[in-house]
């Protein structure tokens, strides 16, 4: 296949956290908007192979593809933004540069040469890049190459970038800047230095940018985009605002008010026709126009930090919009919740989602959690973790199993009603040996989960090592909690519902990951809707009652 597809670099300078990824997902929107077919890929430059094996506290969430590669959470935004999937060959971390071009040295396939950052690396770095357009599945490629331009750790891919816009040739592959304008209130005063000096710093190794994204808190005047461009060899058209928007799903708008998809078409020569974002406003319509308010409860470990339950949160954020309802959702620390505080941190809530982890930190207060929701007929969504201490919760109190645990958490617990699958038990290494990725699950009649996904195959993606004990499956369900959806294949347990609740499920998978603007997922809109439905009658309750 010849390379026939079209590359935009995105790099970022002055500082980290400007919004690469949304920049670039917004770019990729307009694209596609006008017919092209885009992907977006991240190079990430730390040495983790890939971001599984991280806590979240230090990247966020990691988020998991189809094909069941664990990747940097902005690939989150691409799926959102695209409702395209992505897969492995959209996230290369150094870590699996330098893993496979070591793997190659040992099979002597360098023929005796000394293997060196350049040619080796930055060779294996454009390989990685190119994948994705000689497969011929796409017409452009953005490629965002995470950290800030000067790093130690961005060189190498810097000097792949330069490479291959040299490869390429003109018109084939452009450098988009992303830097930061800061505002200086003393002096009343947008700042341009640091852009200069951020360009200028590129330039040192050899790039060019075409096009400079500036990130403000307020707007770019005339004068300081003429500025800008003088001082850094860029077109004045070429000199991009990106202010703070209150939501992400604005900044394709206003992306394409200041036209950076047509200096991006124009630089790779292609034809700019106007976007067709009908759908994507329609959406926005939505979620600027509630028609009224609820409030969800999230309850995790990880809660100081929002990005660690990333996809989630926008899930949520796509499923108010289906429903015209705002979704106020109260992040809840599991480890500071307990029996006798349960009642007053979530009695004024309209639905209760117990979040994924790992280990055992705030495992109790998630069970306390569930205990309260399943007992009031609060709804209630299980993920993955969530699924498993519904089930814990239900053994213990329920069957009357009061030591019931996952091996997870007791190993030798008397009752383990959540237990590691025989296969895993032999694996020793952390990195990508959960069960990953695109599962299939049958759903069961007669349940919510058909009413909901309204098909009888559904297939999900899955990040875990625990599974539901299939030793416990006829007590559980005699006792009223009814696995509603199972894997064809292994006959593992993917959800459970109660039926006599109103609403009542978790889920051994993760929704989340598959929810999309254009396509919201299907359980969260129904969550949010029993939340809605919750709400209205504990409202009209309280009317009678006045
Ligand atoms: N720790 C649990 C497991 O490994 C749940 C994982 C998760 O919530 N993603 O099975």
């Amino acid at each position: 296949m010849t390379n026939t597809a079209k590359y935009i670099f995105v790099t970022g300078g002055v500082t980290s956290s400007l919004g690469k990824g949304i920049i670039a997902a917004s770019l990729a929107k307009l694209l596609q908007a006008q017919g092209y077919r885009v992907t977006i890929q991240k190079l990430d430059p730390y040495i983790n192979v890939d971001p599984g094996t991280l806590n979240p506290y230090e990247h966020g969430e990691c988020y998991v593809t189809e094909d069941g590669a664990e990747t940097d959470l902005d690939l989150g935004h691409y799926e959102r933004f695209l409702n395209v999937p992505t897969s492995q060959a959209n996230n290369v971390t150094t870590g699996r540069i330098y893993q496979s071009v070591i793997d190659k040295e040992r099979r002597g396939e360098f023929l005796g040469k000394t293997v060196q950052v350049v040619p080796h690396i930055t060779d294996e770095i454009k390989e990685r890049v190119q994948i994705l357009g000689n497969s011929g599945d796409y017409d452009i490629i953005i490629t965002e190459i995470g950290g800030t331009v000067g790093d130690i750790e961005s060189l190498p891919y810097i000097e792949a970038v330069r490479q291959l816009r040299w490869d390429l040739g003109d018109h084939n592959g452009i450098v988009i800047h992303l830097t930061l304008v800061p505002y200086l209130s003393a002096a009343g005063e947008l700042k341009t230095k640091p852009t200069q000096h951020s360009v200028k710093t590129l330039m040192e190794s050899g790039v060019q940018a075409d096009i400079l994204v500036c990130r403000t808190e307020h707007h770019l005047s005339t004068d300081l985009r003429k500025k800008l461009a003088l001082f850094c060899n860029v077109r004045e058209e070429a000199v991009i605002q990106s202010i703070d928007a209150s939501t992400i799903y604005d900044v394709p708008n206003f992306m394409l008010k200041e036209g950076l998809d047509k200096v991006v078409l124009k630089k790779l020569n292609l034809k700019s026709t106007e976007p067709d974002i009908q759908k994507w406003n329609q959406f926005l319509k939505r979620l600027k126009n509630p028609k009224t308010e609820i409030n969800i409860g999230l309850i995790g470990k990880y809660v100081e930090l929002q990005d660690s339950y990333k996809s989630i949160l926008e899930a949520i954020i796509h499923a108010g919009a289906e429903n015209e309802v705002k979704v106020n959702v109260e992040s809840i620390h599991s480890e500071y919740i307990n029996k006798d505080n349960v009642s007053v941190k979530l009695e004024h809530l309209d639905g209760i989602l117990v979040a994924p982890g790992f280990g055992e930190r705030g495992i109790e207060g998630k069970i306390d959690a569930v205990q309260f929701v399943r007992e009031n007929n609060i709804p209630f969504l299980g993920i993955c973790l969530g699924m498993q201490m519904a089930v814990i919760e239900f053994a213990r109190n329920v069957l009357g199993l009061t030591e019931a645990n996952s091996t997870e958490m007791d190993p030798h617990t008397k009752y383990p009603v959540i237990d590691i699958m025989e296969e895993q038990k032999s694996i020793t290494h952390m990195g990508g040996t959960m069960r990953l990725g695109s599962w299939n699950c049958d759903l069961k009649r007669e349940s919510l989960v058909w009413d909901i996904y309204k098909s009888e195959h559904i297939k999900e993606r899955h990040r875990h090592r625990y599974e539901f004990n299939s030793d416990y499956t006829e007590r559980i369900k005699t006792a009223g909690m009814i696995p509603t959806g199972l894997n064809p294949d292994t006959g593992l347990v993917e959800i459970i519902e109660i039926p006599k609740h109103p609403w009542f499920v978790g889920v051994q998978y993760h929704p989340e990951y598959k929810s999309t603007v254009a396509s919201p997922h299907p359980l969260f809109v129904a969550f949010v809707k029993a939340a809605l439905n919750y709400n209205k009658k504990n409202r009209s309750a309280r009317m009678a009652q006045n």
